[in-house]
């Protein structure tokens, strides 16, 4: 997933990939943790156009992806569907700068600029972050999504357990059911 910005046509062009979820090093891993399991190749669409001195990147990534609820703790199929935009600046030699003695230096994530070398814009970093952002960190299969029973684990989206309900956090409660000796 590479641009030749001297390719890059003034009216801009359309760029589209389906890649596999295993082509990107950090999805394989969390793939391989069980933390989200892709059942569809990653489709991503790139509207790429110059903008003067920056090239602007305008993008779609959607997938199917299977999680795990973190309340109740089912696999359900989740729609990814993420845009995003990420703006490209070609890397200016250190020795450029004046350096007059009030310069603040900026790095590029401050002013949310990605750099590049030469004339080669690498792209497979950035839209591997943006599929991870994409990705829900405490995934809920809805919600309104229940969650199990602290007391016995069943999942409370299938109905009540059984269990008595908790009064949580009186510490007297217990004295109030104690069995005091008849006097
Ligand atoms: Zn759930
Ligand atoms: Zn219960």
């Amino acid at each position: 997933m590479k641009i030749e910005v001297q390719h890059i046509p003034s009216q801009g062009t359309v760029l589209s990939y389906l890649k596999p979820a295993r082509a990107f090093p950090v999805i394989k891993e969390m793939e391989e943790q069980g933390e989200c399991l892709f059942n569809t190749p990653i489709a991503i669409e790139l509207d790429v156009l110059r903008e003067r001195e920056l090239i602007r990147v305008d993008g779609v990534v959607s997938a199917t992806v299977r999680l795990t609820c973190s309340r109740c703790l089912i696999t359900y199929d989740h729609d990814l569907r993420h845009r995003f935009r990420l703006r490209f600046s070609r890397q200016i030699p250190t020795d450029v700068h004046s350096g007059g003695k009030d310069e603040v230096e900026l790095t590029a994530e401050q002013i949310g600029l990605i750099f590049f070398r030469e004339d080669t814009i690498e792209l497979k970093d950035a839209i591997q972050e943006q599929i991870v952002l994409s990705i829900p960190y405490k995934p809920l299969c809805s919600e309104s999504c229940k969650g199990l029973c602290p007391q016995c684990g069943a999942d409370l989206n299938q109905g009540p357990c059984g269990c008595p309900a908790q009064r949580a956090g009186n510490p007297f409660e217990v004295l109030k059911n104690r069995q005091w000796p008849a006097s």
